[in-house]
């Protein structure tokens, strides 16, 4: 009975999205016509009321889109009606930003509408979208050395830099167009005021990073109150540095997480699903305890709700069985039940579980309960699978990758180029500088790679000073022509410790090709004979093996 009730809602379900995909196929064309209408006349005195139209047509799609299966659209809609009402608002409305806000609704009306995928994959880029998507970053320094090593370190990690020696300058900038992120070396203690009151007027605030000479209380106090997401002290570590900025800047546009729900009330786990849905989480409903190992299996989710009373096998019970298993141990599990009695509740804890909510429940204390669960497990199992220094795959995970994308090459026929890649003379800087400084050389090459290379490639941290990069559908000439460049960009990062001694290091690479045949450990072995070859030729090179 559960199950047919289920399946009946589904099937609603999903005759529902396609009802409302049929008719955004209606409203979108009309909305990109309207759009169209004003972009040409937005001067004229009628602009406000078509805007009226325009807002009202937004407002329906941002209010619908996400409960049909297509919450990006609904974002999007969300934010051109924000941006329209802001422009009502303004007291000196002008034609020029109608034009502007026209087109974006005509650009966000005249794409096909794409329900939200279940598997979204990030896009593989094309290699040269790299230079087109190049991270601003405003850079606020009133001491020219400072400034002038900084932002060339920054360079080279690949950022675009537009440093500012006035702090009123770099404000009025901001406002002519905003950066992605910024970074503020503090001098004055007004510095910080300032920026605060700039994020305050700014629809978004803006990433922030912060760069004292002191590392106490209240001044971390004051940075966060201006938005800092991350704090530095002089002498700057620009390796660091960059390490906070890519963790603000690349904060991936996440997957949605993956909640799972087990209730034997089909109803009422399909309305916490509808209710997690519309906040853009993928979910899957399991009503019968007896197939909750295997749906969890197949659908890998990263938060569990369980139902406390059910035939048959307890919430705790099946959580108990969850918690046999290792690989399931990052899952939180979360009880949903009617037990109000904090003993009964604490008991039910204690055997296996991690959080309560009682039954009834309101949607934003579910929505909010799951996504601190979800982030949460999120990120620790991120940090898990990768090398706690660089961020990078761990050897085991790059091998594993490597092998994937071998099968792939040989499958698509298009050649993938293996990096075997050495920081040179490596000994001598731990020896000479200490390991802390080798440390924070390790770092800036991973950093360096991870902002260089395309998404589709894949990094490892191999040992401890080697490095192994695949690049697919990359023949080895123009790996070899990456890696180079790579190579370049990183001799001429300067390094300084904190005893004040400054130095450079340069790495040795050697680069191997598919060709429908070699293992991946071949591979490896070739990329490896290279890095040989480039070693005893004098180091700081990158050499391309040929053939077996
Ligand atoms: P070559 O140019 O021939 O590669 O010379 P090398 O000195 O780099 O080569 P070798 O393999 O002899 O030494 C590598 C050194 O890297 C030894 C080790 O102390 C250092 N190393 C390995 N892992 C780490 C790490 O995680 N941090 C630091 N600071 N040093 C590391
Ligand atoms: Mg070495
Ligand atoms: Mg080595």
């Amino acid at each position: 009975m559960g199950e047919q009730v289920r399946l009946e809602l589904q099937r609603q379900l999903q005759a529902q999205r396609e009802q409302y995909a049929e008719r955004l196929g209606q409203e979108l064309p009309e909305l990109a016509g309207l759009a169209a209408r004003l972009e040409q006349q937005a001067g004229l005195a009628s602009g406000r009321q078509r805007v009226q139209a325009l807002r009202e047509r937004l407002h329906r799609i941002a209010g619908a889109a996400g409960t049909f299966g297509f919450g990006h659209l609904g974002n999007r809609a969300r934010a051109l009606e924000q941006r329209i009402d802001r422009w009502l608002d303004s007291q000196k409305p002008s034609g020029q930003a109608l034009a502007a806000l026209a087109r974006s609704i005509r650009q966000f009306a005249s794409q096909l509408p794409e329900p939200d995928s279940e598997l979204s994959q990030p896009a593989a880029t094309e290699p040269d979208e790299e230079l087109s998507s190049r991270c601003r970053v405003f850079f606020l320094e009133s001491q020219p050395d400072a400034a002038q090593a900084s932002a060339q370190a920054l360079r080279n990690f690949g950022y675009e830099v537009c440093h500012s020696a006035d702090r009123q300058a770099l404000l009025a900038a901001i406002d002519r167009q905003p950066p992605d992120a910024l970074v503020v070396s503090v001098r004055e203690a007004e510095d910080l005021a300032a920026i605060a009151a700039l994020q305050q007027r700014l629809e978004t605030p803006l990433p922030l990073l912060v760069i004292h000479d002191r590392f106490d209380f209240a001044s971390q106090l004051a940075a966060v109150r201006a938005g800092a997401q991350g704090y530095f002290v002089r002498p700057l570590d620009v390796t660091l540095l960059e390490t906070g900025l890519e963790r603000c800047l690349n904060r991936p546009q996440h997957d949605p997480y993956r909640v799972m729900i087990v209730d034997d009330d089909a109803d009422l786990a399909e309305r916490y699903s509808l209710v997690l849905q519309n906040s853009q989480m993928h979910t899957r409903v399991v009503s019968e305890p007896a197939q909750a190992l295997d749906v969890m299996q197949a659908f890998n989710p990263e938060v569990l709700l369980l139902d406390v009373n059910m035939p048959g096998c307890s919430g705790p019970e099946l959580a108990q069985i969850i918690r046999l298993r290792d690989e399931w141990l990052r899952v939180p599990i979360i009880y949903l039940s009617a037990e109000t009695d904090i003993g009964r509740q604490m008991a039910a804890l204690l055997k296996a579980g991690d959080d309560f909510i009682t039954k009834p429940i309101s949607d934003s204390q579910l929505i909010a309960s799951v996504y601190s669960h979800a982030q949460r497990a999120r990120s620790l199992s991120t940090a898990l699978a990768r090398d706690g220094l660089t961020g990078l795959l761990k050897h085991a995970d790059i091998k594993e990758q490597l092998a994937l994308e071998v099968h792939r090459a040989a499958r698509s026929d298009k050649p993938t180029s293996v990096v075997m890649l050495d920081l040179d003379h490596f000994k001598g800087i731990n020896d000479g500088h200490g390991h802390a400084a080798g440390d924070s050389v390790i770092r800036a090459l991973a950093n360096l790679l991870r902002q260089r290379l395309r998404r589709i490639d894949s990094l490892g941290r191999y040992g401890g000073e080697e490095f192994v990069v695949v690049l697919p559908e990359c023949p080895a000439s123009e790996a070899a022509r990456i890696i180079d460049e790579i190579r370049q960009r990183f001799a001429e990062l300067t390094f300084s410790t904190s005893a004040g001694a400054v130095f450079q290091v340069t790495f040795s690479a050697g680069i191997s090709e598919t060709d429908g045949r070699s293992s991946a450990s071949e591979l490896l072995e070739r990329a490896d004979r290279a890095l040989y070859r480039a070693k005893h030729a004098g180091r700081n090179r990158v050499v391309a093996g040929t053939g077996g």
